[in-house]
């Protein structure tokens, strides 16, 4: 009976810290979410020991008739949830479903044609510094004037350097994307659609947000967003698809599947796929209006103007701070995000004129229109003096208080 507390002090210690962040800090990062204990106990679990090269009825290991359930399970959930003729549950992460998908088709010097990171795009989609963007020749769209996608603008360069991919999804974009419209303009050129909805999924999956799957070619995401899952990525298609997107994970970029992690994706399927799921994200959405229109009225710029998701950019140069120094000013206030570029940010992409603010992991842990409401006021306020360590501390004191009111997992 050796628990981690006993064994290992100095690393309890560190998780111990991490758990009581978790609890008495707001977190607005896009990207997170706080998962259920069914989900933590799925990943605990003993499936972490089984080795499982291959798929379910076609595995290099003996021993596997029970994992092969387990992953069968996560594939025939996740098929229905988003209406695909294919899944596949075994990708570690996003970046590595997403490179599943260009090597599937494509060949080093394809040219690929993704949303720009600057403009909200994600690194995996050709940016320079990933493999994406080395491999493959990447050519990037952005923004209009009016900071909607630029789908004029993608259609030029689409006819003008002729991709064999286009890539849509992103990472920091609060408007819905018109899948048809990427479909047609891939048609017109002969290319490949593949969708990253990786930010977007659990919206997608309560019907939400448009569900890209009847328009795209190759549909991946991570599970740990939106989606409140285990870290992870998956990938979905048609059925013709299934061989090449198959050995593209493996053997070609992957070994053994994380069989624990595949049933605590199960697990997060079989949650999305429930009513409780579809009021959950109907208030992250609702959440995320309150706090754009509530910072608008505190005098702040949202990037395009409002959010139709879970996510938003406030562009913080009317209140002249950096996106650097926004994110340790709230910091020390208890509210967790992350500095982020806005469209032709004038600052350096480690210094930035925005944050991102997102509502999937608040909203978990039950904060309504009330709570939105009173936590853009006091974001807002630390926005405005955020060299006063009173105000710093009396927003902390507000947002603890919050925080205790609607605890995460609770006391230990
Ligand atoms: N795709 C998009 C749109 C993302 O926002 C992210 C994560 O930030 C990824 C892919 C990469 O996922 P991961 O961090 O699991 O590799």
């Amino acid at each position: 009976d050796m628990t981690i507390a006993k064994y290992d002090p100095e690393l309890s210690a560190a998780m111990e810290d991490e758990y009581r962040r978790q609890e008495d800090h707001v977190e607005l990062i896009a990207s997170e979410n706080y998962v259920s204990p069914a989900v933590m106990e799925a990943q605990g679990s003993v499936l972490t020991n089984k080795y499982a090269e291959g798929y379910p009825g076609k595995r290099y290991y003996g021993g596997c008739e029970h994992v092969d359930k387990v992953e069968a399970l996560a594939i025939e959930r996740l098929k229905a949830l988003f209406g695909a003729e294919y899944a596949n549950v075994q990708p570690h992460s996003g970046s590595q479903a997403n490179q599943a998908v260009y090597v599937s088709v494509l060949k080093p010097g394809d040219t690929i044609l993704g949303m720009s990171l600057a403009h909200g795009g994600h690194l995996t989609h050709g940016a320079s510094v990933n493999i994406s963007g080395k491999l493959y020749n990447a050519v990037t769209y952005g923004l209009d004037e009016n900071e909607v996608l630029n789908y004029a603008e993608v259609e030029q360069l689409a006819r003008e350097h002729q991709p064999k991919m286009i890539v849509a999804g992103a990472s920091a974009y609060a408007l819905k994307i018109d899948w048809a419209r990427m479909r047609q303009i891939a048609d017109a050129v002969g290319a490949y659609l593949f969708v990253d909805m990786a930010h977007y999924a659990g919206l997608v999956a309560a019907g939400e947000y448009p569900n890209p799957v009847p328009f795209a070619d190759f549909v991946t995401t991570t599970t740990h967003k939106t989606l409140r899952g285990p870290r992870g990525g998956v990938i979905l298609s048609r059925a013709e698809h299934e061989k090449i997107l198959n050995s593209a994970i493996f053997p070609c970029l992957q070994g053994g599947p994380l069989m624990h992690v595949i049933a605590a994706k199960a697990v997060a399927f079989k949650e999305a796929a429930s009513p409780e799921f579809k009021t959950y994200q109907q208030q992250v959405k609702k959440n995320a209006q309150i706090m754009a229109e509530t910072l608008i009225e505190r005098g702040l710029r949202i990037v395009s103007g409002k959010t139709e998701s879970h996510v938003f950019l406030l562009d913080l140069r009317a209140k002249q701070i950096t996106g650097k120094d926004a994110e340790a000013a709230l910091g020390r206030a208890h509210i967790t995000v992350n500095k982020n570029a806005i469209p032709n940010d004038p600052e350096k992409p480690f210094v930035t004129s925005g944050i991102r603010i997102g509502t999937p992991a608040m909203t978990t842990r039950g904060f309504g229109d009330n709570e939105a409401r009173e936590l853009a006021n006091l974001i807002a306020d630390v926005l405005e003096a955020p060299q006063d360590d009173a105000v710093l501390a009396r927003v902390a004191e507000s947002v603890k208080g919050m925080c205790k009111r609607f605890p995460v997992y609770g006391q230990k």
